[in-house]
């Protein structure tokens, strides 16, 4: 469960996790997103259907920062400010990210981009769907393959079973180099976990000392 979920408040609607058909067929949309330059990303995003979170999201949230950088961000999913703002981590737990990012000496567009498995809010924040997950699973991959990162730091555990298509813990992935499509992937606890659980916030650290190093040997 997202821990930046506001406790006490109503859920809100959650009419639909169903894909829309895309139009032209799921195999057109594939070869399209394939072929996005950074230019039409944000814009494809935009007009995405492919599932029901685009009937309750208020802007989409493709992804900020260096279009060359090294270092690349991945977080799960939009929440309520990220969904006002259309820029991933603007909240609370955006501020520890930030403050994450300068402990290693990098800031939010400075050789750094911060992207999430989902470019839509889940309604009351709740844990993206598998169906959410693989029906924009084709943008994240697009991003990465523009980007071509030296690094990849996974933020929480749908960033990082997504990305290394595992079902496993965040306690079991962290501590060692993984790799995604041949690019070194760190995976750490996400920042909203962290306000909520400060001890784990010195393994947090040791994750990011280990991406230090191991960036280090990449450049
Ligand atoms: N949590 C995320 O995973 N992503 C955001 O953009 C904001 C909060």
């Amino acid at each position: 469960m997202p821990l930046w979920r506001r406790r006490g408040m109503a859920p809100e609607p959650d009419a639909t996790v169903e894909a829309s058909p895309a139009p032209g067929g799921p195999d057109t949309r594939l070869a399209r997103i394939a072929t996005l330059t950074w230019d039409g990303f944000a814009r494809d995003v935009d007009a995405c259907t492919a599932c029901g979170l685009c009937r309750s999201r208020n802007k989409s949230v493709p992804g900020v920062g260096d279009t060359r950088a090294d270092w690349l961000l991945v977080g799960e999913a939009p929440g309520a400010e990220e969904d006002a703002k259309g820029e991933p981590f603007v909240g609370q737990a955006g501020r520890l990210l930030d403050n994450m990012l300068a402990a290693l000496g990098l800031a939010r567009g400075h050789n750094v981009y911060i992207a999430n498995v989902l470019k839509c809010r889940p309604p009351s924040n709740r844990t993206p769907t598998p169906l959410e997950a693989d029906a924009c699973r084709p943008y994240l991959d697009r991003q990465i393959e523009l980007l071509a990162p030296k690094l990849v730091v996974a933020l929480g555990k749908s960033a990082a079973t997504t990305l290394l298509n595992v079902d496993a813990s965040i306690a079991s992935l962290r501590g060692r180099v993984h790799r995604y499509r041949g690019v070194p992937l760190i995976v750490t606890y996400h920042p909203a976990y962290l306000l909520r659980n400060l001890p784990d916030k010195a393994k947090a650290w040791e994750d990011l000392v280990l991406a230090r190093r191991t960036m280090a040997r990449e450049v």
